[in-house]
């Protein structure tokens, strides 16, 4: 186990000071899986894992940020997921206006402004599924928030690759710190995918 005193830089000007167990701070950030798309993930696959519900995120997981509504390819794996018995909540950080104008013509339960990487969006969610941990994948295309929440929510987690590159603001903060988790995994031989 590598024990180090350092500052640890996660980020321009931004660091961790202190004696950290780098293996374990960072195995929190590290998802269970990693597609490029959530179209990747279907029904077959997840029933042969015994997984009954599906926590996505949206923006940049089921359509690029900027994109108001579905695409026929997502409303198809919507309409899949729903007849394999697989519930699907889409749980975003976003605001109430843009989650629910996605999610109403899907008929998908969602949550919005959800505060990942906070678990108790995950938590309350999985409760109104009616499914334990073991039953649910969480997905979503952040390190730092769908993939951070889902594991300390304790659920199997699944990184995409992001739709598109750009992303509001605070998401590209995240993107660099995620870069850095990311390098570091990589290094580490954590995980085996390359980067785009
Ligand atoms: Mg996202």
């Amino acid at each position: 186990m590598n024990k180090i005193r350092k500052l640890f830089m996660i980020g321009k000007d931004m660091y961790i000071d202190g004696i950290v167990e780098v293996d374990v701070l960072l195995k929190n950030f590290l998802p269970n899986e990693h597609v490029q798309r959530v179209l990747d993930i279907t029904p077959a696959k997840l029933r042969e894992m015994g997984i009954k519900g599906v926590i996505t995120d949206l923006d940049n997981t089921l359509v690029a940020w900027n994109v108001k509504d579905a695409t026929p390819e997502v409303v198809e794996w919507f309409k899949e997921m729903k007849a394999n018995d697989i519930k699907v909540t889409i749980i975003s950080n976003n605001d109430e206006e843009r989650v629910s104008v996605f999610s109403e013509p899907l008929e998908a339960p969602f949550v919005y402004s959800a505060r990942k990487p906070l678990i108790r969006a995950f938590k309350r969610t999985a409760k109104q599924m009616g499914l334990n941990k073991e039953e649910i994948v969480v997905i979503g295309d952040q390190l730092l928030t769908d993939v951070l929440g889902g594991n300390f929510a304790g659920f199997h987690t699944i990184l995409v690759v992001p739709i598109v590159e750009t992303d509001g603001k605070i998401t590209r903060l995240n993107r660099m710190i995620e870069r850095r988790i990311l390098n570091w995994m990589r290094r580490k031989g954590m995980i085996t995918w390359e980067e785009k």
